[in-house]
């Protein structure tokens, strides 16, 4: 019998490399797809001598054609933070709409399940907390984060219509802040920033007065909600976060600690439609999934800093994110 064949788009990206990983270990055979704007071969090379991997290097924004048949697609192409959003907007928006919508053609064509990366973003600046999978959210459609929001929301709505009309199978998830080894150091990021920052010998920059709040999942465990998720039969959004919530400064203290910087912290203006608080509803992913989170911020901070530790000199010090502080002012 052939292996079960998944396609995962923004495959060399944070979040895509890691479900490449995690496809091959589950023994598909796995296509990653990325035009590599954000995304970096680097995070996949060890799975080039694979011989159930393969690269497509192609903007998902363009007709996708891939041949031979597919059983699964995980759409996870889209620029994810808001340092990227102000560089890149109209990629922002073509991904996570014209991009969703040739995913989904191709599903349909293939007669593929198609999961599709969804986000806590759609809630906004939320009003409801913690928030549930039934909030409609709170965003701003013409702010700096609206290119990306509305993306996401307008991909929910047409992965629905899929489902509905065209009776595909369809999942969404919706992620909730991840960290883990291969985020990108330099995409604004809170938690690359500051271990950027402890690394380079800076000061930490806080937004606001810090005490915002977010709550992070380490990258293994979403892997798993994403997994289960995928092989479930729930087609309607579920949340996969870890609900312990930290504000940013006491976020910013840990980090502190944990790489023993001398450096102090700063007060930065905080940036517009920034969240306020952040925190999962995880009850439909406990119930229908029987998922929830199992590394602790510290184990998972732990290996984080041992990543961004490993990385060259020359990687430290390559931070584009100064050059658009001019750009947001
Ligand atoms: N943040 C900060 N200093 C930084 C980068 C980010 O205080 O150097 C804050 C940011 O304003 C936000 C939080 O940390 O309130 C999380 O930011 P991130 O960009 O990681 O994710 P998102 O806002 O999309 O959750």
């Amino acid at each position: 019998m052939s292996k079960k064949k998944v396609l995962i788009t923004g495959g060399a990206g944070f979040l895509g490399s890691h479900l490449c990983d995690r496809f091959i270990k589950e023994g598909y055979s796995v296509i990653a797809m990325d035009n590599l704007i954000t995304g970096d071969l680097k995070n996949i090379e060890h799975l080039f001598k694979h011989k159930d991997f393969e690269f497509y290097h192609h903007d998902v924004s363009s007709f996708v054609h891939v041949p031979g048949h597919l059983d699964y697609i995980l759409h996870f192409a889209s620029p994810a933070s808001p340092i990227d959003y102000l560089k890149i907007p109209i990629q922002t928006l073509k991904v996570g709409s014209l991009g969703t919508h040739n995913l989904l053609g191709l599903a349909r064509v293939k007669k593929a399940r198609i999961l599709v990366a969804s986000t806590s973003e759609i809630y906004g600046d939320p009003s409801v907390h913690p928030q549930p999978e039934e909030y409609y959210g709170n965003v701003n459609t013409v702010g700096p984060r609206g290119v990306y929001d509305e993306a996401k929301r307008f991909q929910e709505a047409i992965t629905m219509a899929y489902h509905t009309y065209h009776k595909l199978e369809t999942r969404i998830i919706r992620i909730f802040n991840t960290y883990g080894p291969r985020m990108r150091l330099n995409d604004g990021r809170v938690l690359p920033a500051f271990i950027g920052q402890a690394l380079r010998g800076e000061d930490l920059t806080i937004f606001g007065d810090g005490s915002q709040t977010r709550s992070f999942c380490y990258v293994d465990d979403l892997v798993e909600g994403i997994y289960r998720l995928l092989l479930s039969e729930y087609a309607y959004p579920v949340n996969i976060g870890n609900p312990n919530e930290i504000t940013i400064k006491d976020f910013a203290e840990e980090i502190i600690k944990l790489t023993g910087t001398n450096q102090k912290i700063i007060y930065q203006a905080l940036p517009k439609d920034d969240p306020k608080q952040r925190q999962p509803d995880i009850t439909k992913a406990k119930s229908i999934l029987g998922w929830e989170p199992k590394i602790s911020r510290a184990e998972g901070l732990k290996i984080t800093y041992s990543y961004f530790k490993s990385l060259t000199k020359e990687e430290l010090y390559h931070n584009d994110h100064r050059e658009f502080e001019n750009y947001k002012k």
